[in-house]
């Protein structure tokens, strides 16, 4: 079970790896958002995930019902220019106001008066943690990468006549390594 784990493991994290670094890429133009909106009749709850500037931001937000989350109950999902819009520049005020900034990971716990919609802006309560893409993507290249280490020092066992398993020197030894019990792939003239 493990033999068969590991490598799709390792290619869902390679994956993981791949699309954080094209969401890290695109976050420089483009903001993307996922957010789940729960109105409710004493407090409205906004959950977001953004890919905003080379990190992902999640934010939880809470306000007095307001019109406009009746509009978007459940869950969205937007993309809109990283410049320019009320949203990116609510999360550039939130990283500046972070309580706590240190290489690209931050944490803001923010109030402020809700003006998104249409109607008497609300009083918010939120909070915002962001992590930078460089440390997920380094993250999810750990094991694809000591997966890919393992397998060339394999290669360079079986190439010197030793174990693949434990590096044993085979040279002259046929069938399995004494050593170890693998069975052996390399076999001397
Ligand atoms: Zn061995």
């Amino acid at each position: 079970m493990r033999h068969i784990a590991r490598p799709i493991l390792a290619g869902l994290s390679l994956l993981l790896c791949v699309i954080i670094c094209w969401l890290w890429i695109r976050s420089m133009s483009t903001t993307d958002a996922i957010d789940r909106t729960r109105p409710a009749e004493s407090r409205d709850s906004i959950l977001s995930l953004y890919s905003w500037r080379g990190s992902i931001v999640l934010e939880r937000r809470a306000e007095a019902p307001a019109s406009w989350n009746r509009k978007y109950a459940g869950w969205e999902r937007r993309s809109f220019p990283s410049a320019h819009t009320w949203t990116s520049e609510y999360l550039h005020s939130a990283r500046i106001a972070a309580g706590f900034d240190l290489l690209g990971f931050w944490f803001c716990p923010a109030g402020f008066m809700d003006a998104s919609g249409l109607g008497t802006p609300v009083r918010a309560s939120a909070w915002l943690f962001g992590i930078p893409d460089w440390a997920i993507a380094l993250l999810a290249a750990l094991l694809p990468l000591s997966m890919m280490r393992a397998h060339f020092v394999q290669l360079r066992r079986i190439s010197a006549g030793r174990c693949a398993r434990c590096g044993y020197d085979l040279r002259g030894i046929s069938g399995r390594c004494p050593e170890c019990g693998q069975e052996s792939c390399f076999h001397s003239a």
